[in-house]
């Protein structure tokens, strides 16, 4: 990959997601000496959010603003980022493996006759060369991929490449491109928020979650009490969604979502492969689990065997001293 890689940032309530930044470092890391254009695509707020990417380091910024993209769809958002490519004639492009991602890149990359690598945890450089590694198999073996043809085209895991420091003193243009943005399939009318306030849990740097063993949705309420206090996110098995304890967006697995935080507790889950497909790279894992035999301990650093409502309490009011 060579002189000018672009960006394409996400936003979330009005933010940047975090590893959008990531994917800044991601193009640093890939050539530093190359140009980073960080590209926002919204309605509105457009000059902030392309402030926070040039603090971040990118080394500058486009924007694209209309009205057709205030909520993702993959038509507005894929005329949006083509039209920039069109315009800058960028030799890589990277974003993050996010719901968006996942939907956009693959669009965009065959349009663009592009190879991609999808999900990548590291870079390494061989020569000249940028070598991304992926996790296959549900996270049992990591493979190492060159892109051959086309703009490479890269998503990345959040919360494996380090968001470089913020540096308010960075500055760096942000230019505004014009897109017309026509004959839309789907437009959103309204988007309904299922899951409630608070960390992200795709992007959480400490995540609790629950399994079967939490027994009821009321068996929730320790672990929440105990990711308020540690600012966690909280997550859920499959097994405790299937059994209505919480709602299915809190999933994580290999049918949910891939997490890697600092620290993960997995309280009353088993620790079956699905489930672990989606959390065995985070990077310190924590498991509470009545059953010393229970394959979560396998993969665990730290283990509790102990009844979870015996010892969540316990770690609430330990936490709180600190
Ligand atoms: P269980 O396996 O029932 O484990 C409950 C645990 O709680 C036990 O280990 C028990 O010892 C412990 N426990 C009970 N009471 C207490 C207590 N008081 N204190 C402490 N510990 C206690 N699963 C996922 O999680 N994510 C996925 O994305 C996913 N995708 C799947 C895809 C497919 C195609 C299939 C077939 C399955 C998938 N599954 C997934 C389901 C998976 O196989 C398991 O069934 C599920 O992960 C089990 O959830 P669990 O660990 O909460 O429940």
């Amino acid at each position: 990959m060579s002189e000018k890689i672009l960006v394409i940032a996400e936003t979330k309530e009005g933010e940047i997601r975090n590893v959008s930044f990531e994917a800044i470092a991601a193009a640093k890391k890939i050539k530093p000496d190359g140009e980073v254009i960080g590209l926002v695509c919204a309605d509105d707020d457009l000059e902030n959010l392309a402030q926070e990417l040039i603090y971040y380091g990118a080394d500058r910024a486009i924007t694209v603003k209309n009205d057709n993209l205030k909520s993702y769809t993959s038509e507005a958002f894929g005329q949006a980022v083509l039209a920039v490519v069109e315009h800058e004639s960028p030799d890589g492009i990277i974003m993050g493996h996010t719901s968006i991602g996942k939907d956009l890149s693959p669009k965009l990359a065959s349009k663009l006759e592009s190879g991609l690598i999808s999900d990548a945890i590291d870079i390494e450089i061989d020569g000249d060369q940028p070598v991304f590694i992926r996790p296959i198999y549900s996270g049992k073996a990591f493979e190492k991929k060159v892109i051959t043809s086309g703009i490479p085209f890269i998503t990345i895991r959040p919360n494996n490449i380090a968001a470089l420091d913020r540096d308010d003193s960075r500055s760096g243009n942000i230019n505004n491109v014009d897109v017309d943005i026509k004959d839309l399939r789907t437009i959103v009318k309204e988007v309904v928020r299922k899951t409630s306030e608070g960390v992200d849990l795709s992007e959480a740097k400490v995540i609790v979650a629950g399994g079967r063993g939490v027994k009821s949705a009321d068996g929730f309420k320790p672990l929440y009490e105990l990711a308020e206090v540690l600012g966690a996110a909280v997550g859920a098995s499959r097994g405790a969604c299937d059994a209505d304890y919480c709602d299915y967006s809190l999933q994580i697995g290999q049918t949910g979502k891939v997490v890697t935080p600092d620290l993960y507790i997995a309280v009353g889950i088993s620790g079956a492969i699905q489930h672990l497909a989606g959390m065995s790279n985070s990077k310190v894992i924590v498991a509470i689990n009545k059953d010393p035999e229970a394959n979560i301990f396998n993969i665990a650093d730290y283990g509790i065997v102990g009844d979870l409502f015996e010892v969540i309490p316990m770690l609430i009011e330990e936490f709180k001293k600190v």
